[in-house]
């Protein structure tokens, strides 16, 4: 298997070509005017905010626990503990930035990365165009390759009742030629 062209590292010649991650989260929703509601690093207007310890941005918090397990690294709870005041409303694209350069140190890039918002409030449709444009923007990967779906839970349970949003997350990683 090994070539002239590759590593001989042992450690970069066993490193997968690809891996995926997944991550899930939700926010309980609160009627908050002075708080914004943050999704996928878009203030969406209205009096509904997410309730966290950061600015509670359900879908980055998916996209970054999505990235840090493709990576094997754990989750963003054990880098950024909601118990420490750092991180009060902090803004999670710095997560994802955290996160990100962590996937780039290793050797690897963002493929891919596919979203589903949960929940009946707010309406997630007419945001998604603008979400897919942050999140492309701040992965810094080509529109394309940025899938962002909503849907609702037929009006079943918590999140059926708007009591909050979740946000399911995938990601493909492809490692660097030569890395
Ligand atoms: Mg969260």
């Amino acid at each position: 298997m090994p070539d002239s062209e590759q590593s001989s590292s042992p450690a970069a010649s066993e490193a997968p070509p690809f891996r995926v991650g997944n991550g899930l989260d939700f926010h309980r929703l609160i009627e908050e005017p002075d708080r914004p509601l943050m999704i996928g690093g878009v203030e969406i207007p209205g009096v509904l905010a997410l309730q966290g310890h950061s600015d509670a941005d359900v879908l980055l918090h998916a996209l970054a626990d999505a990235m840090l397990g493709a990576m094997g690294l754990g989750d963003i709870g054990e880098f950024f503990p909601d118990t420490d005041p750092r991180y009060k409303n902090m803004d999670s694209r710095d997560i994802i930035n955290f996160v990100h350069s962590e996937v780039k140190q290793s050797g690897y890039k963002i493929a891919n990365v596919d979203l589903t918002l949960i929940g009946e409030r707010p309406k997630f449709t007419p945001h998604k165009a603008e979400i897919r444009r942050s999140l492309a923007a701040l992965l810094a990967i080509p529109l394309d390759c940025v899938g962002c779906k909503a849907t609702t839970t037929e009006k079943m349970g918590a999140l059926g009742r708007s009591e909050g949003v979740g946000c399911l997350a995938a990601v493909l990683l492809t490692r660097n030629s030569g890395g």
